[in-house]
C-alpha cells in the first residue's frame, strides 16, 4: 500500500464532545462545528456520529458546507452557516433549510426579500473585527430583526486561548450590553470560549478544535492517528547525501526509510531535518528536506526493518507535531491532505 492511513477514532470526538458538554450547566446546549470539512476528518462522518448520539446544533462556514452536512444528516438538526446569506446562495438556503448567521444589513436585506419567514440567526462584532454587525449598525436594525425572530445571537472572541487576556473580559461586557434582555438564544464560546467558565456559556456553545483533540482543550482525548507506509529501506555510507539541496550528510553508516508522504499531503516542508516520526515507542528522527511526496528517516538504531511508521499518534498529537512545524494543531488538522486513506473507527479498535 503506497498511501498513508488515516486513522479516525470517532468515539474518541463523541467522548470529547461530551467532555465539553460536561463542563457547562443543563441550560447550555452543546453544537458542534463542523467547518473545512470538520477540520479536515471528513465532516459527513463526524456530523453523522454526532448526530445519532444527540448533537442538535451543527456549525459550518460555508453553504456548501452546509449542504454536504444537510445531505449527510437529513432533515432535523439546525445547521448555521458563519458567513450569513451570501450572494448566490438562496437556493442552497431555502431548499436546504440552512440557518444563516446574518453579518451585515446587506445580508438582512437579502435574506427577509429572498427568503421571508425562513429562520436566520444573526452574528455581532465585539471587538474581533472579522464578522458580524458592529453596535450602532445592530442598533438601528435591532427592531427589524427582533420581529422576525432570530434563532440564535452569536458573537466569537479573540483571545480565549489566552483565559488572562482582558480581550475576554471586554468582549463579553459588549455581547451583554448588546443582547441582554433580547429573549433570544445565545452563543459567545469556542472551544476556548467554553473553558473560560460559565459566564461565557449562555445558551448554545460552538467547540471545533476540542472534538478534534486540539488545544486550548488539554484534557481532549487523540484523535487522529496517522501511520506512513515504508516505501524503500536503503544504507547510507559515511560522506553521502540524502534528500534535496544535499541538507543531511551522513557522518556515520545510516540506515535511510523513506516514507510515502510528504508536503502535498500536509507534512510542510518546515519540519524538514526538525520532526520525529515513531516505530512503537521509538523516535525516529526525519533527515533532509521533506518532498512533496515522500519523507526521509533516520532508521539506523531500529533492530529490524519497520513496514510503517507514525506521524500523529499516542507518542506525537496534533499539537507537538504543530510546535515542530512552528503552526498550531488546527492548521495540521486542516491541512491533512486528500490522499490518506481515511479509515473511521469506534470503540477502542
Ligand atoms: C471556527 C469557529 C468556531 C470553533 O472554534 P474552535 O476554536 O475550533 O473551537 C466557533 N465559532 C466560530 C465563529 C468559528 O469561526
Amino acid at each position: 500500500m503506497a498511501t498513508a492511513s488515516l486513522r479516525i477514532d470517532l468515539d474518541a470526538i463523541l467522548g470529547n464532545w461530551r467532555a465539553l458538554d460536561a463542563l457547562s450547566g443543563p441550560g447550555t446546549e452543546t453544537g458542534a462545528v463542523v467547518k473545512a470539512d470538520s477540520y479536515g476528518l471528513g465532516a459527513a462522518r463526524v456530523a453523522r456520529h454526532l448526530a445519532r448520539a444527540g448533537v442538535r446544533k451543527f456549525f459550518v462556514a460555508a453553504t456548501e458546507e452546509g449542504a454536504a452536512v444537510r445531505q449527510a444528516l437529513g432533515e432535523g438538526p439546525e445547521i448555521f452557516v458563519f458567513s450569513g446569506h451570501m450572494a448566490g446562495d438562496t437556493e442552497m438556503i431555502g431548499d436546504l433549510g440552512l440557518t444563516p448567521m446574518l453579518n451585515s444589513l446587506d445580508q438582512v436585506t437579502r435574506h427577509f426579500e429572498s427568503l421571508p419567514g425562513a429562520p436566520f440567526g444573526v452574528q455581532l462584532d465585539t471587538g474581533m473585527n472579522r464578522l458580524g454587525m458592529e453596535e450602532a449598525e445592530w442598533e438601528a436594525v435591532a427592531p427589524l430583526i427582533l420581529s422576525a425572530g432570530p434563532r440564535l445571537i452569536m458573537s466569537h472572541l479573540a483571545c480565549a486561548d489566552e483565559p488572562a487576556h482582558p480581550m475576554n473580559a471586554r468582549q463579553l461586557d459588549n455581547f451583554r450590553y448588546m443582547t441582554d434582555g433580547l429573549g433570544v438564544p445565545r452563543s459567545l464560546s469556542a472551544t476556548g470560549g467554553i473553558l473560560l467558565g460559565p459566564d461565557y456559556h449562555f445558551d448554545v456553545t460552538r467547540p471545533g478544535i476540542g472534538l478534534y483533540g486540539g488545544l486550548p482543550f488539554e484534557a481532549a482525548r487523540p484523535v487522529v492517528r496517522l501511520t506512513l507506509p515504508v516505501v524503500q529501506i536503503r544504507d547510507v555510507a559515511p560522506g553521502e547525501t540524502v534528500g534535496y539541496s544535499n541538507t543531511f550528510e551522513a557522518e556515520d553508516e545510516t540506515r535511510i526509510a523513506t516514507v510515502a508522504a510528504g508536503y502535498a499531503d500536509g507534512l510542510m516542508r518546515t519540519l524538514s531535518g526538525r520532526a520525529t516520526l515513531w516505530h512503537g515507542d521509538v523516535p525516529c528522527p526525519v533527515v533532509g528536506r521533506v518532498s512533496m511526496d515522500l519523507i526521509t528517516v533516520d532508521v539506523t538504531h531500529l533492530p529490524d526493518s519497520p513496514r510503517e511508521l507514525d506521524i500523529l499518534g499516542p507518542q506525537q498529537g496534533v499539537d507537538d507535531l504543530a510546535d515542530v512545524a512552528g503552526t498550531i494543531g488546527y492548521e495540521i488538522l486542516t491541512s491533512l491532505g486528500a490522499r490518506y486513506q481515511r479509515h473511521y473507527v469506534t470503540g477502542a479498535a
